[in-house]
């Protein structure tokens, strides 16, 4: 199956000259989700991940049922202030202003094998602050995997882990 063909493309959202790739077509379509979910599923088994990363809130979509199907265990990395209790943060640089992202602290044993998950890597910024974060908690982050991959912006250079990507755009 061409996953591509269920990615919906938007132009200019969230702004004038991005071109969005919108997954809801894919997720609302049971026969590409499932397709979707088995070859991520091959992809990251091979790391032998104690537990699955998801970030805020597309990344969800894919870490949570992907951490089910693996029998792994999924830990959350959110936006400010939504998780209780102590967290960490690490902040990171975005084109315009900045952003964080939060762990509890307690969220990783130390060592735990844990692979990170998004919907789709662009510059690399997001991916590669999800990892330093899980990295400062005691993670042993042993690769990241996304469901898109923006090619032309050479994000996984940035990553410095193994990058599985489903579908690319050049
Ligand atoms: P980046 O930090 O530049 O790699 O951006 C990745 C984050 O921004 C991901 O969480 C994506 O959900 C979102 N994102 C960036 N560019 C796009 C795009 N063209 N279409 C959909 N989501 C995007």
């Amino acid at each position: 199956m061409d996953l591509k063909q269920h990615i919906r493309s938007i132009p200019d959202f969230p702004k004038p000259g991005v071109m969005f790739r919108d997954i809801s077509t894919l997720l609302r379509d049971a026969d590409a989700w499932q397709v979707a979910l088995g070859r991520l599923a091959r992809a990251v088994a091979p790391g032998r991940p104690d537990l699955l990363a998801g970030v805020e809130s597309r990344g969800f979509l894919l870490a949570a049922p992907l951490a089910s199907k693996l029998g792994c265990g999924f830990v959350m990395l959110r936006k400010p202030g939504k998780l209780p209790g102590r967290t960490v943060s690490l902040t990171y640089e975005l084109e315009y202003g900045s952003d964080s992202l939060h762990i509890q602290e307690d969220a990783i044993e130390p060592g735990q094998r844990v692979v990170v998950v998004d919907d789709l890597l662009a510059t690399g910024g997001t991916l590669a602050a999800a990892i330093k974060l899980l990295q400062k908690v005691g993670a042993d982050v042993v690769a990241s995997a996304v469901l898109i991959e923006l090619g032309f912006l050479n994000g996984r250079s940035k990553l410095g882990i193994p990058v599985t990507a489903l579908v690319r755009y050049d």
